[in-house]
C-alpha cells in the first residue's frame, strides 16, 4: 500500500476513522511533490464525505498509509467528480465547486463533462435532490441550481478552488 493523504470530516468525533476522507490521489509520490496538485497548489479544497455527505473546505492533508480494510476499496477505481457552477443566490455570482467520490465510469473519453448518459442523469438527479450538504465558497446554501447550469470535470489530479480561474468567466459569459 502506498502512501495517500485524507482530510478530516468535522461531521464526525475529531479522531473518529469514518471522519476520513482519503484523496485516493491515483500517484501518491508525484502528487505529494506536485506543486500544482492540492494542497501543494496553496488554495482550499472542497470535499464531499463520501460518508455523511457533507461538503467541507480543507487546507491541508495528513499524509498516511490507508487502514488495512481500505485498501480493496482504494483500489477498486474511484474517482472525483468536480462539480461548478456560479452561485446565482441574491445576484451572487461567486464560483462555487465541490468535488464528489464516484466509481470510475467504464468508457470515459472525455475528462470535461459526463460522457455515460445514465451516469450523468444519476448525478443530476443526486443534485436535485440535494444530496450533498454544506456551504458554498461564498457562505450560501449548498442547493441545486437548474441542470445546465452544472460544469463536471474527472479530476485525475485534485486542485485548489481558484476563484480567479478564467473558466469562471467562460461561464459568465455563456450564462
Ligand atoms: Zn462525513
Ligand atoms: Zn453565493
Amino acid at each position: 500500500m502506498r502512501l495517500d493523504l485524507f482530510v478530516h470530516c468535522s461531521n464526525h468525533a475529531p479522531q473518529s476513522p469514518a471522519g476520513q476522507i482519503w484523496l485516493r490521489v491515483s500517484k501518491p509520490e508525484q502528487t505529494l511533490n506536485d506543486p500544482t496538485a492540492w494542497p501543494n497548489d496553496g488554495l482550499p479544497i472542497f470535499l464531499a464525505c463520501p460518508v455523511c455527505n457533507q461538503v467541507s473546505k480543507h487546507f491541508s492533508g495528513v499524509q498516511a498509509f490507508p487502514p488495512e480494510e481500505l485498501h480493496n476499496s482504494l483500489q477498486s477505481g474511484k474517482v472525483w467528480l468536480r462539480v461548478s457552477y456560479l452561485c446565482g443566490m441574491e445576484d451572487c455570482e461567486a464560483p462555487v465547486e465541490f468535488h464528489v467520490l464516484m466509481d470510475a465510469p467504464k468508457g470515459q473519453k472525455t475528462r470535461d463533462g459526463i460522457s455515460d448518459e445514465v451516469l450523468r442523469t444519476s448525478v443530476l438527479l443526486s443534485l436535485q435532490r440535494n444530496r450533498w450538504t454544506g456551504y458554498r465558497p461564498c457562505g450560501h446554501d449548498l442547493r441545486a441550481v437548474p441542470d445546465r447550469f452544472y460544469r463536471f470535470r474527472w479530476m485525475e489530479k485534485l486542485q485548489g478552488y481558484d476563484e480567479l480561474d478564467p473558466r469562471w468567466d467562460e461561464m459568465r459569459s455563456i450564462k
